[in-house]
């Protein structure tokens, strides 16, 4: 009931002539409705290791079977085809379009997807009342909390219902109460069944995951268990 499971898999960036080896012969398995937390220090490839999980890059080496698909070997093209419909992303700086409504910013992935207007409609307001954030929906990002802007960027993350949330230092930007709201979000949707995967360095924040996944040098160095995860 894996989700994700990586074999053996490195990546190295060559930029002129000097190699860096950002991930060396990793092995993940993540089981679908996991929440996983990603740890280590600045440098040690948990940016490099969550644009491969979101199909964002390709590996240099080794495989990567995200829902029954060999996924290391497709192309650029056929990557953002799955990434569409099955990867919700949420980061740090919020990445909101500033010229796009509250409204328009959570619809877009559904867009992407052809959905009617009349779906788009139910959907993005179904989750903009799910984020506690509706009465904002004509807004502009500019003119919400951060708090709020990541509540919007939750939302969008989650519009299309993918299986997995990807979330790249989600609190990074807020203040502990804000921070503390978006962690509670996070976990409802784990709890409804999303499988998340959170860059964090918040041990904190880490206490929501079932599983810490600590990264050093481009290895797998540990992995905690914190709490048995049934399926
Ligand atoms: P983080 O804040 O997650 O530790 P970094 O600040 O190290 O991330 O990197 C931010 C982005 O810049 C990463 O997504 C990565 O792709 C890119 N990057 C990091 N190091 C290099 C580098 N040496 N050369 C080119 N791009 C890099
Ligand atoms: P982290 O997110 O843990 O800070 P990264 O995945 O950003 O780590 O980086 C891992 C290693 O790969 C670092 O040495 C970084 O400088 C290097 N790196 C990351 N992205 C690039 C890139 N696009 N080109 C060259 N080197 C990179």
């Amino acid at each position: 009931n894996s989700m994700i499971k990586i074999n053996n898999m490195s990546k190295v960036y060559t930029t002129e002539d000097v190699e860096t080896t950002a991930l060396n012969s990793v092995n993940i398995e993540i089981q679908k409705g996991e929440f996983v937390a990603i740890m280590g220090p600045s440098g040690c490839g948990k940016s490099t290791l969550l644009n491969i999980l979101g199909l964002l890059d390709n590996p240099s080496s080794g495989e990567y079977w995200f829902l029954e698909n060999e996924v290391a070997k497709f192309t650029e093209r056929q990557r953002a085809k799955l990434r569409k419909g099955s990867i919700g992303f949420v980061f740090q700086s919020f990445n909101l379009i500033d010229e796009l409504t509250v409204f328009e910013n959570v619809e877009l992935p559904l867009l992407y997807l052809k959905e009617s207007t009349a779906e788009r409609k139910r959907k993005t307001e179904a989750v903009l009342e799910k984020m506690n954030i509706m009465h904002r929906r004509n807004h502009f990002p500019q003119q919400l909390s951060g708090g709020q802007q990541q509540r919007v960027a939750i939302a969008r993350a989650v519009v299309a219902s993918p299986p997995l949330i990807l979330a790249d230092e989600p609190t990074g930007n807020l203040d502990s109460t804000n921070g503390e709201e978006v962690m509670k979000l996070l976990a409802e949707l784990n709890d409804a069944g999303t499988t998340i995967a959170m860059v964090t360095h918040s041990p904190h924040d880490a206490n929501y995951a079932h599983r810490i996944i600590n990264l050093f040098d481009g290895k797998v160095v540990t992995e905690n268990i914190r709490e048995q995860f049934h399926i």
